[in-house]
């Protein structure tokens, strides 16, 4: 381990310091980056979420963490840049262009590639949403580094000093941790809601720097003649939402889901169903919670008529509270729930909507 990161390190393992195969020293590359997604004036939640994972990884290292924002400037770029701070981040390195207003892959590959290569970091973490997946591929690609998606959990390898990258494999079955150990940065994506929010602090302070890049809008073959927002698009908001009730093949057919939706919106929630309900046609892809549909954290997850197979199990156990109702006592979902309710769902959750109801009237009568 070299001197720079004894001194800078008290939590750090004593790692051997890591080599390339040819040789090469990547002892330069140090700290640890997330990308802010800042889109359309917007910053996407998981920034903040990886801003949260990222400090306990930097912490671990003992080395500085970094948001990185890429846009236009502007207002909408300063609050990304202080938000970033106070989610956790030592400093911000901003980028600004003209070139940045709208997302397109080539401008912001080359951006963040050369803030990269400028910057060195040994970790870069880019949320695994739409714009963030496409990104982290053409970075990743351009840089010749490796890339590990849709990770479940990220930590430092105490004897390589290298991120353990954990994601489902084999259909869900397997969980496999991946290490990037010759190449450098190395990068993860990461769904929204896989890890926790943190805090916010508004007190906390840190550098903001400004980063120059060259961009010219001539070079950029793509072109944005206009914006047509998705008639579809935030329609479900299953990631973020507070409280989910969720249905299963155990409900039997697509009208039942009419007992679902009515408990979600007394609760003021969100509904959705496991894989097999929107293979079916029963609704649509966007309300498809587990593995390969929506993380979610809800604070109270009510599961009707779903087993818990594991790959539905990964996208809800981030739930503060789970009730799962099933007429199988033995079903899996009954090991991780908080509460299971053994009965027919089509009799359970009529019962549990009209109960509710009526002491939301009497409460409106108090
Ligand atoms: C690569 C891959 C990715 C996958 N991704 C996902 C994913 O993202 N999300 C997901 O959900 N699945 C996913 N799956 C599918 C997953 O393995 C399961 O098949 C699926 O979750 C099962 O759905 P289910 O619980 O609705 O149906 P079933 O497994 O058929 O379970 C139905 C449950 O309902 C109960 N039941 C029956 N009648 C009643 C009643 N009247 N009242 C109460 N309970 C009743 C039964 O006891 C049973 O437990 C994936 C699979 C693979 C291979």
């Amino acid at each position: 381990m070299s001197g720079e990161h004894e001194a800078a390190t008290s939590t750090a393992p004593a790692a051997a310091a890591p080599r390339r195969a040819d040789g090469a020293d990547l002892r330069g590359w140090r700290g640890v980056w997330v990308y802010v997604e800042l889109e359309r004036g917007r910053v996407h939640p998981v920034s903040w979420e990886l801003l949260g994972e990222g400090r306990k990884l930097a912490d671990h290292l003992g080395v500085p963490l970094s948001g990185i924002v890429l846009g236009p400037g502007g207002e909408a770029t300063r609050q990304a840049c202080a938000e970033a701070i106070r989610h956790g981040a030592d400093e911000v390195r901003v980028a600004c262009d003209p070139v940045l207003e709208h997302y397109r892959t080539d401008p912001y590959a080359q951006a963040l590639t050369s803030l990269v290569q400028r910057g060195q970091p040994e970790i870069l973490l880019l949320g695994a949403t739409t714009l963030g997946r496409d990104l982290a591929g053409a970075v990743a690609t351009t840089l010749g580094t490796g890339l590990t998606a849709d990770c479940t959990e990220l930590r430092i390898d105490d004897e390589t000093r290298s991120l353990a990258a954990t994601r489902p494999t084999f259909g869900g079955t397997l969980l496999c941790t991946i290490h990037t150990l010759e190449y450098r940065p190395q990068m993860a994506t990461v769904r929204p809601r896989v890890m926790a929010m943190p805090k916010r602090d508004p007190q906390r302070t840190g550098a903001i720097v400004e980063e120059a890049v060259t961009l010219a809008e001539d070079d950029v073959v793509t072109k944005i003649l206009s914006y047509i927002q998705d008639a579809d698009a935030g329609k479900a908001q299953l990631a973020y939402a507070d409280v989910v009730v969720a249905g299963g093949r155990g409900l039997g057919k697509p009208e039942n889901f009419q007992l679902v939706q009515e408990l979600a919106a007394l609760l003021g929630g969100e509904w959705g169903g496991s894989r097999p309900v929107v293979q079916a046609g029963w609704l649509g892809a966007d309300r498809q919670i587990g593995q390969t549909g929506q993380t979610i954290r809800p604070r109270l997850y009510i599961a009707a008529g779903i087993s818990g197979a594991i790959q539905h199990r990964v996208g809800v156990e981030g739930a503060d509270v789970i009730i799962a109702i099933n007429s199988d006592p033995k079903a899996p979902i009954m090991e991780f729930a908080t509460y299971g309710v053994v009965g027919d769902a089509l009799q359970i959750l009529p019962a549990l909507t009209d109960a509710l109801r009526e002491r939301q009237a009497l409460r409106a009568a108090a």
